[in-house]
């Protein structure tokens, strides 16, 4: 396969700029050092605008999982309840990891069935230190209604964790109108970066949190990155992965030259163009909305048609030269998913779809 002619549709990682990959070959520097303090401060602050919030970022050498652990595992100990919401599988990702470090109380909906707020409101009337969201459920397509979660965690005094993998630099995320005490995202996904960096905003009402957690992570304990992301000379805690934050400094000037109003308007457009041409093909969406709920903007979940295997979609377009996801678990077969995010262009879209035609006719 020929990977400079291959088009990644999935949802992440996807197509990466070359002036980014270029950015990852300058040579290492002391990460010590005024030099890559002025990266991390350049990409903290464009991410605060992506984020916009005013809370503490940061950014750790991971993926996206490694931020939710630092997440969950920094604010919640033994004895701590923490309120699981799943309706995907993300969301169910978000509550076995959070059973490694804290008393779950799960809150599970069938996958890609929108989230029932009243029962939500229930849980954390019995009281939780901390809920999990996944905002945009890549596994279903489902954008979860976020600012209302984030009224009611507020309401109960309850910390309010967000995972924003992959609506974080393509959708609007309001961290702080919002109430997220933590936000998570990950480099590969609508931040066009390379797969490798997680970055977490964090709140000062979670920090406040983390001062009786007795027993949280080491590598990704979100205190041990305050305490050298507060210094002077900004720096993480252990060696940090120096050409992934070139890369992402790179991806997110990308993203301040298109301006985060055009770059979520681009992701609106696309993903709606999406839908509109999987429904004149007679393909049926896959998730079940509600009044809070609604169609991801840079995940489309389709059903696969009567008689025909999701997988086989996905490996016919990909014999095409097009890379789309299938359905993960339990939904293998029976969906298929076409991603949307970072710098995916209309003709990007034009010509998924016109293999997807020539695919299933
Ligand atoms: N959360 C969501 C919503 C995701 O889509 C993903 C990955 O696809 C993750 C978390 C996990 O991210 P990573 O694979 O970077 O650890």
């Amino acid at each position: 396969m020929d990977l400079e002619d291959t088009l990644l549709m999935m949802p992440g990682p996807v197509p990466v700029a070359p002036r980014v990959l270029r950015a990852m070959s300058k040579p290492m520097i002391n990460h010590r050092s005024a030099e890559f303090a002025g990266i991390y401060t350049d990409c903290r602050e464009i991410l605060s605008s992506v984020f916009q919030t005013k809370n503490n970022i940061f950014l750790l050498s991971g993926s996206g999982t490694a931020g939710m652990e630092a997440a969950v595992g920094s604010v919640a100990g033994s004895g701590d309840k923490v309120i699981a919401i799943e309706n995907g599988k993300f969301g169910e990702r978000f509550k076995d990891l959070a059973a490694r470090y804290a008393e779950v109380v799960p809150l599970v909906f069938e996958w890609g069935l929108p989230i029932d707020l009243e029962m939500v409101k229930e849980k954390l009337e019995e009281g939780a230190k901390a809920i999990t969201l996944v905002h945009n459920e890549t596994s279903t397509g489902i954008l979860n209604p976020a600012s209302e979660i984030g009224k009611l965690a507020k309401k109960h005094d309850a910390l309010f964790i967000m995972d924003g993998v992959t609506s974080l630099g393509g959708d609007d995320v309001k961290v702080d109108e919002w109430g997220v005490d933590i936000a998570i995202v990950g480099s590969q996904k609508c931040l066009a970066a390379p797969p490798g960096l997680a970055v977490v905003s964090v709140s000062e009402k979670a920090f406040e949190a983390m001062k009786s957690v007795s027993k949280k992570p080491y590598y990704n304990d979100l205190m041990a990155y305050k305490k050298s992301g507060d210094k002077p000379r900004p720096e993480t805690p252990y060696t940090p992965a120096i050409p992934l934050f070139y890369a992402l400094q790179e991806a997110l000037h990308i993203v301040k030259e298109e301006g985060m109003e055009a770059r979520i308007k681009r992701h609106r457009i696309l993903s709606e163009a999406i839908r509109a041409a999987v429904a004149e093909m007679k393909i049926e969406m896959f998730p079940q909305l509600n009044e809070y709920s609604h169609y991801s903007n840079t995940i489309s979940a389709m059903k696969a048609p009567e008689g025909i295997d999701g997988e086989d979609i996905k490996n016919d377009m990909k014999k095409r030269g097009v890379i789309i996801a299938g359905g993960q678990e339990r939904l293998k077969s029976k969906i298929f998913r076409i991603g949307c995010m970072g710098n995916i262009t209309a003709r990007d879209v034009l010509s998924t779809i016109q293999q997807l035609e020539i695919v299933l006719n």
